[in-house]
């Protein structure tokens, strides 16, 4: 799907990059451009993109609001320098939207804590307020069609504000977190809200499968949408969502690793550090990095290695992080507290084995510990991706060092050659420990040496490249089945006349919404007036063309002078007639006891299904059955039935929420067949919502106007949403009479 040659089609290059911060800093009313992953990927897609494409970026410039006295020519000098158009904050802003909500509230739980989890209600309502000021700020920037890529959880309803507000442009979004279990996301009081949010995106990316996994979990659960590995289904539109694992800023490691300053402050260490091995942790300061349990079993080794206390060296950096927070600041209380005890007790007079640096340092210092360091150290309890354990990887430039991984990193799933370790399994890291600083020279470059190449060529221009081009690819493609909206000009065909015209409706999901219970899916007032409506008019025949049994339909909507057609065409009673007469009395139903005893099989096993038999087909319905669980067994069970009836003249379907087995000798297009054969009809409309109206759908040469209710591929040429919609159309053609002879 991605091409190499990075082409922006449509009308228009540009791309507006949407972060909560700005990649600058206001340092004494100056501006300060950082140079932060972001904005080597963007950068670097722009220089080697082949396309010479505009570049906007939208973010908080940092800072509150209150301490710029001068927000326009901050803005105006943003916006020439650099292409940045600011939203500012205020100080109540920064402490409910950032401080609250995004940090307090978001963070823990994308990072499976929900003990740290907090939320109030005015944090949502500033959330609120401020993505839809972001919003107002990409509206304002914005050009027809222009491609708009929205980070992170400070902006997650973002997408769906700007569909609303700009439906040309195509959006997508990027989660730097991990998306944590359903178990997990559903605590948050505004679960639903996020999810839609985010869903108003084109093309939803993350890090791993994982997490991708876990979203379409989440959204199938928390707003009932089915999904496949690419695309997650709305009405008449579609979500991409995609695997997109970030990458290192290598342009800035290599230029840094050729540096004269990355070499003498290379050198110094080296010095410094002579005869001792090197365990190197380089992190924030937060409770998802694990550092007090990476700090145990630093303890663990030191206290079952006592040759080794003279020469093994911790380099623990701990970069202050959110240091206005409370749990932050209990933490680095505690790890204060482990690492005294542990240079306590282990320090001998040549060596302090733990090294606690908490701030954080220059970058040639960095790169020079990477490339020194025996060992690295990234044991997070959690973590979107981890790029301080690619980092180590690239400036390995001779392939010596060893990477101990936690397993519950993003980077996990692409550094297949670390030592993987479970970072709640502290006597498991302590081995790891003594595994890595004792691994034989040749092995270490074999295992490095992979990593090595995979880390820097796919660096972050590679993962931002990749990235645009799938949102360019998602939003360049037709939507699969174009199918039209329905016009006036062709429900004309069904106003008054002397000529004779036929509609086949289908009930469930059509005329009706569905309900957990089928029995309790009765005809609701709306559809009852408009089928009233319907009655009074001569030149219309009505069919209800339905997969129920003629005795629910006599039952419901026996009252009305139409014919009823049950069982997806086996049985019909005509309009004024009393008795249900057989469409095909010859069909060969000998295939129906193997069914029904498959069927009868899953019930069994999947709690909340059932079997419903009818006479010329069985169903499965799982509507009530866990989501999952139930998409999954309906998928088994279409695998076990095709080898179990292969030949027989019965076809298999999978519609809404159930599995259903029918004669092929039966079917709503040949019950529409029959009727239109009989009479002659001058016009024909047929509606339904699944797989089984698609037999009606097919009979276009009768010239019938065809309408699909709600989403997924059809024959059909036009598409209502829902039963509302099918209500109103059905009162419009009713009382045509008047629009007809204004025509
Ligand atoms: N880093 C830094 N200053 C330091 C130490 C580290 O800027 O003193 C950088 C490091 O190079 C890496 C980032 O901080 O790019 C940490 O990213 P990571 O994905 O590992 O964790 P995050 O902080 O995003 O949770």
């Amino acid at each position: 799907m991605i091409q190499d040659a990075f082409v922006m089609t449509r009308a228009n290059n540009r791309i507006i990059n949407v972060s909560n911060r700005l990649p600058v800093s206001i340092r004494d009313g100056q501006l300060v451009k950082s140079s932060g992953g972001l904005v080597s990927a963007l950068e670097g897609v722009q220089r080697t993109g082949g396309g010479d494409f505009d570049l906007q970026w939208i973010g908080w410039p940092g800072g509150a609001a209150e301490d710029t006295d001068d927000k326009d020519r901050l803005t105006q000098q943003l916006k020439d320098e650099f292409g940045y158009h600011p939203v500012f904050l205020s100080d109540e802003e920064i402490e409910a939207f950032y401080h609250g909500l995004s940090n307090s509230s978001l963070w823990p739980l994308l990072h499976y804590n929900p003990t740290y989890f907090n939320y109030q209600h005015n944090w949502w309502q500033t959330y609120e307020k401020i993505n839809a000021c972001f919003a107002d700020a990409v509206d304002d920037a914005a050009q027809e069609g222009d491609l708009v890529w929205v980070h992170d959880y400070h902006l997650m309803l973002l997408p769906k504000m700007l569909r609303e507000r700009r439906p040309d442009l195509r959006i997508g979004f990027f989660l730097h977190t991990p998306f944590p279990s359903y178990e997990v996301f559903r605590c948050h009081p505004k679960r639903q809200e996020l999810l839609e949010g985010l869903l108003g995106a084109d093309l939803i990316g993350f890090h791993t499968f994982g997490y991708l996994r876990h979203f379409r979990s989440a959204v199938l659960r928390l707003t009932g949408r089915e999904s496949d590995i690419y695309t997650i289904r709305h009405d008449e539109t579609e979500t991409h969502i995609g695997v997109f694992p970030i990458g290192i800023n290598w342009t800035g490691f290599e230029q840094a690793l050729g540096s004269d300053d990355f070499q003498a402050t290379r050198e110094r260490f080296v010095n410094d550090f002579k005869d001792k091995r090197i365990v190197l942790s380089v992190e924030r300061l937060d409770y998802t990095k694990g550092i007090p349990k990476k700090l145990e079993a630093i303890e663990k080794y030191l206290e079952s290695n006592p040759d080794r206390r003279d020469n093994v060296v911790f380099i623990l950096i701990a970069v202050p992080s959110r240091e206005d927070v409370g749990e932050y600041a209990q933490l680095k209380e505690n790890i204060e507290l482990a690492v005294s005890r542990i240079n306590g007790q282990y320090a001998t007079i040549s060596n302090i084995p733990v090294h606690f640096i908490n701030r954080g340092v220059k970058f040639d210092e960095l790169c020079a510990l990477y490339a020194m360091a025996d060992v690295a150290m990234v044991t997070p309890l959690i973590d979107g991706m981890n790029l301080v354990a690619k980092e180590y990887i690239a400036c390995q430039e001779n392939h010596g060092g060893v990477l101990i991984l936690s397993e519950f990193a993003g980077a996990a799933q692409e550094l297949f050659n670390a030592v993987m370790v479970n970072p709640y399994d502290v006597d498991g890291m302590a081995w790891a420990v003594g595994e890595a600083l004792d691994m034989d020279d040749a092995l270490k470059r074999r295992q490095m040496e992979p990593m090595r190449r995979l880390v820097v060529e796919k660096d972050s221009k590679w993962w931002a490249k990749r990235f645009i081009q799938s949102l360019v690819s998602a939003t360049d493609q037709p939507p699969r089945d174009a199918v039209k909206r329905l016009d006036g000009q062709t429900l004309m065909k069904f106003a008054p006349s002397a000529k004779k015209k036929a509609l086949f409706l289908d009930y469930d999901g059509t005329l009706r919404g569905f309900t957990v219970d089928p029995a309790k899916a009765t005809p609701e007032p709306a559809l009852l007036a408009a089928l009233s409506a319907l009655e009074l008019r001569t030149d219309l025949d009505v069919f209800i063309v339905s997969g129920r049994k003629g005795e629910f339909l006599r039952q419901h909507l026996g009252r009305f002078n139409f014919t009823l057609i049950g069982e997806h065409g086996y049985a019909y009673k005509r309009r004024g007639g009393d008795a249900f007469e057989l469409l095909n009395p010859d069909a060969d139903l000998d295939w129906m006891p193997t069914v029904r005893e498959v069927f009868d099989l899953y019930a069994a096993s999947t709690p909340g299904t059932h079997v419903e038999q009818k006479r010329s087909a069985v169903v499965w319905h799982y509507r009530a059955a866990d989501p999952e669980f139930g998409q999954w067994k309906a998928v088994e069970l279409i695998g076990h039935l095709k080898e179990a009836i292969a030949n027989v003249p019965a076809a298999i379907a999978h519609g809404k929420k159930i599995v259903e087995v029918s004669s092929q000798q039966i079917n709503k297009g040949m019950a529409v067949e029959r009727f239109i054969h009989e009479t002659k009809y001058d016009a024909v409309l047929c509606i339904g919502d699944d797989q089984t109206d698609e037999t009606m759908f097919r009979h276009r040469s009768h010239g019938a106007v065809t309408i699909k209710v709600g989403p997924g591929t059809t024959d059909a040429e036009f598409r209502l949403s829902g039963p509302e919609q099918v209500h109103h159309m059905l009162a419009t053609i009713a009382g045509m009479k008047e629009l007809a002879s204004s025509v």
